[in-house]
């Protein structure tokens, strides 16, 4: 892999830092973000290649960084959620706090009604039991 030292996503993606893992191959890690949007929030990220943002990132990146969107969706749809929404944030002034592409993948639950709150943490895992049970729901469906 192509990593930059410092950054975060690189060591996640190397398994130097824990992540809870939703799926992997050898292109991409689909993990949970600490922070949830919402319970299940899903980050999805290229375990080729370090770039920064959209258009720094080559093609065949980007094509699998999607695929790996399209199976974490696949799976919400599948464990029962309504929908879900894919977000991908562009350097800091675009809301980018790590600088390392990423597809943020939200499920949203069944009838949930109004928009996206898109605030870091809105709504955080009771425990770490929750998570997991969050975690092996998406794992199970994938
Ligand atoms: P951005 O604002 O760059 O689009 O999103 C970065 C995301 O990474 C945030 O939603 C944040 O909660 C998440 N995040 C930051 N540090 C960590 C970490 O150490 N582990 C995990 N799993 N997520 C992280």
């Amino acid at each position: 892999m192509d990593v930059a030292m410092d950054c975060l996503f690189c060591k996640i993606a190397k398994g130097d830092i824990p992540s809870v893992k939703i799926y992997e191959d050898e292109n991409i890690l689909a993990f949970l973000d600490i922070s949830p949007v919402e319970k299940g929030h899903t980050l999805v990220i290229s375990k080729r290649a370090h770039s920064e943002a959209l258009i720094d990132t080559p093609p065949d990146i980007l094509a699998e960084l999607l695929a790996g969107a399209k199976k974490v969706g696949e799976a919400m749809m599948k464990a029962g959620f309504g929908g879900f929404n894919v977000i991908q944030n562009n350097y800091r002034d675009g809301g980018q706090a790590v600088p390392h592409i990423h597809f943020h993948i939200i499920p949203r639950a069944k009838g949930r009604k109004g928009p996206l709150e898109w605030r870091s943490g809105a709504n955080p895992y009771r425990d770490d039991a929750e998570r997991d049970e969050f975690a092996a729901l998406l794992r199970k469906n994938i």
